[in-house]
This record gives structure tokens, sequence and C-alpha cells, in this order.
């Protein structure tokens, strides 16, 4: 009545010898998905009491002038926190999203240049300033896709780049034609990271510098979430990066995953 998962390996042994090992992960498999609804019926549950929290804050915080000092540092400090905490649990909750259903009901073909430019207008609102982020776009296909979750992958990287790069620093994004297909790419000029850590940088929860990383406003989960948005659209993430010397965090979509939308003109030569 349960359905049974199996895992195949085959080994090699020189030239005409091969070894087939058959696993039964059905248990294992499981749990897997027990952990996955936990998780979004918690994020789910845990939503509802921190908007009421929220809401009330914000109330109190209008008024935050008629309190002592000591206190409106506090409430101010409260307000940060619970918004923190709703950050930590719609990003959990999104990832779980992506990793239980299979995805594909919403896509259509996206306009890469107005989701760039959406995202290069929210990374300007959270640099406020401090950053030069510029936009740039040589791929004039569309990419067959789910726009909001395009959107929460390509805003991951560019806020990553702002929250990862100094005063000063430069930001690119970028929607380009790729050997495989066409790219979105995301680099900055910022702190970079130590190639030893690139290979984990998608677990959830791994962060290069633990201390700092909550400082920045992360929640620790975005290149997760990124990286579960590009399984979904046959996609990969590529990650280019020297401590100091910036970083490029590249997505190679496939050539299947792009259309030459019918109303716009190819350009040509
Ligand atoms: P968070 O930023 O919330 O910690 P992420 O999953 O978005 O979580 O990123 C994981 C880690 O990867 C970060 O903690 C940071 O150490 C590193 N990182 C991500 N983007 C950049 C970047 N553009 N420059 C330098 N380091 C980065």
């Amino acid at each position: 009545d349960e359905h049974q998962v199996l895992q195949f390996q085959i080994t090699l042994y020189g030239d005409d010898e091969r070894l087939l090992m058959a696993r039964d992960i059905t248990r294992l498999h499981r749990l897997e998905e027990m952990r996955r609804d936990f998780v979004a019926n918690v994020s789910h549950e845990l939503r509802t009491p921190l908007t009421v929290l929220a809401g009330y804050l914000e109330t109190y915080a209008t008024y935050a002038e008629q309190l002592p000092p000591r206190l409106a540092g506090g409430l101010a400090r409260m307000q940060e926190q619970t918004q923190r905490m709703q950050n930590l649990v719609n990003d959990l909750l999104l990832l779980s999203r992506l990793e239980i259903d299979q995805g594909g009901d919403d896509h259509c073909a996206l306009e890469m240049t107005s989701i760039l430019e959406e995202v290069r207008q929210d990374a300007e609102a959270l640099s406020a300033g401090r950053h030069r982020i510029a936009i740039e776009v040589d791929e004039n296909r569309w990419l067959l896709g789910s726009d909001p979750e395009v959107h929460s992958a390509l805003s991951n990287l560019a806020s990553n780049a702002v929250r990862y790069s100094a005063e000063g620093c430069h930001i690119t994004l970028r929607w380009k034609p790729h050997v495989k297909g066409a790219c979105l790419e995301v680099e900055d000029d910022g702190e970079g990271i130590d190639p030893a850590h690139i290979p984990r940088l998608t677990e959830r929860f791994y962060r290069v510098d633990k201390g700092r990383s909550s400082e920045t406003g992360g929640t620790g989960l975005g290149l997760a979430i990124v990286k579960h948005v590009l399984l979904r659209h046959d996609a990969h993430l590529e990650i280019e990066s020297l401590p100091g010397r910036g970083a490029l965090f590249r997505c190679v979509f496939p050539a299947s995953r792009l259309v030459t939308h019918p109303g716009i003109e190819q350009a040509t030569g």
C-alpha cells in the first residue's frame, strides 16, 4: 500500500565485471517527506501570531516619542527582531513549498528586462544609495518559467550582492546568451568568498561568517531558495569568487527554456 523507493548503484570492476546494488530507501524517503511537511506546517502556523505581534508593535511605535528613551529603544529592537522572524518564517515556508510540489503550473514566457528592472529597484532601496547598481541585457529571448520564483531567486542574489559588498561597490544584473542557452548573472566587486566555502553555500543556513551574516539581515536560506528555484527550471547555479575580488552568481538556463516571443522582433546582425 505504500510506494516503495529503491536506489540502484552500478559499480564497474575492470573490463567485464559489474556490481549492481539495490537499496530500499522507502523509510528514508518517508522521513524526508515528514520533515518537509513538518517545517511547512510550523512555518505556516507561526505566520499569524507574528503578524499580530508586528501589528501591535507598529501601533505602540506611533507613541514611541512619549516613552522614556530606553523603552523606545527596546521597542525598536522588538520590531527589528519580529521582522527578522517574519523573514525567516516566510523563507522557510517558501523553501518547503519549493521542495514539496512539482511546480510548473504557473510557467509562462517572462520578459526579463522588466524583472531585472524591478529587482534593481528593490536592491536600490536596500542599498539606500550606497552601491552603484546596473542592468545589462544582451539576450532578447524570453524565459519559460514561474514569475514569482524567478523573481525571488534573482532578488535573493541581488540582496546578497548588496549585503556583502561595501559602500561604493558596483553590482550588475545581466541577462545574456550562454553556450547552453541563456544565463542570469549577478556580479559584485564586494568582499568575495573563499573558494573552499563555495560548494556548500546553497545548503540551508550555511554561512561563511556566522556572526556577520545575521547582522546583515539574511535568513541563511537565500541561496537554498535560489538552488531549488533553478532545479524547477532545469537550470543550475555557478559561483565564481575570490576573497576581496567580488563574486559572480550565474544561473544557466537550457535552450529548451527560451522562447522567442511572438510580439517581439528578433534582433538581427
Ligand atoms: P545569508 O546571506 O542570509 O546568510 P544565503 O544563503 O543568501 O544566506 O548566503 C549564504 C552565504 O553565502 C552568506 O552567509 C555569505 O557568507 C555568502 N554569500 C552569499 N552571497 C555573497 C556575495 N555576493 N558575496 C560574498 N558572500 C556571499
